[in-house]
């Protein structure tokens, strides 16, 4: 057993009582590797954001649960060496899917855990998520749950359909499960191919889709519900268009990438709303800085000629979601 606070770490209680009360939202990053924890710290401390580090399935499966732990405690350390005296950094275990993983994320110092039984009936999600929320606080580990289900793609999570969360089922829902947090489906989705182009309009100049705008009156229902209960939305990459066209015009094929406008979660971070989760925008500025590099720089070889322009990509794209997104610069000095 390990507690998360020897690490450094903190749970997300306090970060997300000041963000309601703020007007702004956490940050939740996912990471893979190195170079991407780097660019989250980085950006992280020298916007003084509270931050939240987040392991899928996926990332575990492909860089072992044990070495990113141990990744995270070094990033605390990294954070202070980068001036920042009083790191807010919260690891987090994001799509739990059984109780036995979120367990042994308890056990093994992650401050926070997701268990996502949004697939499962009303009844067995209540059940799933008491259990973990029993287990979990009895170490003051945090927990978010997920009401509603989202379409995409993200690592195992996948879904056809959305379904938007029933508002009428939130306060039973916080109530009976002693959840902290509450993962809510208004149409934000995971991967970097959010709506199908017949969901959409395309610009008539730039030939570019655009998206239909999410459930705000899902959102306010709920928040009327549930006052200052802390909100989540996942699926919230924007697929920045630069990116995209960097990525299609040096080797690469993605047509019809397309995200949440950033105007709108501006608006959501102003709300309950108080962690909102980007992943798939740090994978299209990784592949592509990586693919100028390969197409400008055919003799290169060395990884870090191109993962190190990946990084600096990536810190630009943190400081900018930080700084003009979210609205959590300066709230961990
Ligand atoms: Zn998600």
């Amino acid at each position: 057993m390990v507690s998360y606070k020897e690490l450094g770490l903190v749970n997300t209680r306090e970060m997300f009582a000041k963000a309601i009360n703020g007007g702004y939202a956490i940050p939740a990053f996912n990471f893979n590797n190195m170079e991407q924890l780097q660019a989250i710290i980085k950006a992280s401390a020298e916007t003084k954001s509270p931050v939240i580090l987040q392991v899928s399935k996926g990332a575990r499966n492909y860089a072992n649960q044990t070495l990113l732990r141990y990744m995270a405690q070094g990033a605390v350390e990294y954070a202070k060496e980068l001036g920042w005296e009083h790191p807010q950094i919260c690891l987090h275990l994001d799509h739990g899917d059984t109780f036995e993983v979120c367990k042994s994320c308890v056990d093994f110092g992650f401050s926070s855990v997701m268990i996502d039984g949004s697939s499962l009936p009303y009844e067995e999600n209540i059940a799933l998520t008491k259990k973990v929320v029993e287990y979990a606080h009895q170490y003051d580990v945090t927990v978010e749950a997920e009401l509603g289900v989202l379409a995409g793609v993200e690592d195992d999570v996948q879904a056809e359909e959305s379904h938007y969360t029933k508002p009428e089922e939130v306060i039973d829902f916080a109530t009976r499960t002693g959840c902290d947090s509450l993962a809510i489906s208004i149409g934000t989705s995971h991967g970097a191919y959010k709506f199908k182009p017949e969901q959409c309009t395309r610009d008539p100049q730039t030939g570019k889709l655009v998206p239909p705008p999410l459930a705000f009156d899902v959102l306010d229902a709920i928040m009327e519900k549930l006052p200052g209960f802390p909100i989540v939305l996942h699926g919230s990459s924007s697929v920045p268009q630069e990116y995209v066209d960097i990525i299609n015009t040096h080797g690469g094929k993605m047509p019809d990438a397309v995200g949440i406008p950033e105007e709108q979660l501006r608006k959501a971070a102003k709300s309950a709303v108080c962690k909102i989760n980007i992943d798939s925008d740090s994978r299209l500025a990784f592949t592509a800085a990586v693919r100028k590099v390969f197409v400008e720089k055919p003799g290169e070889f060395d990884p870090r000629k191109y993962c190190g322009p990946a990084r600096d990509e990536m810190t630009k794209l943190y400081k900018h979601k930080i700084i003009e997104v979210l609205g959590s610069d300066g709230k961990a000095e």
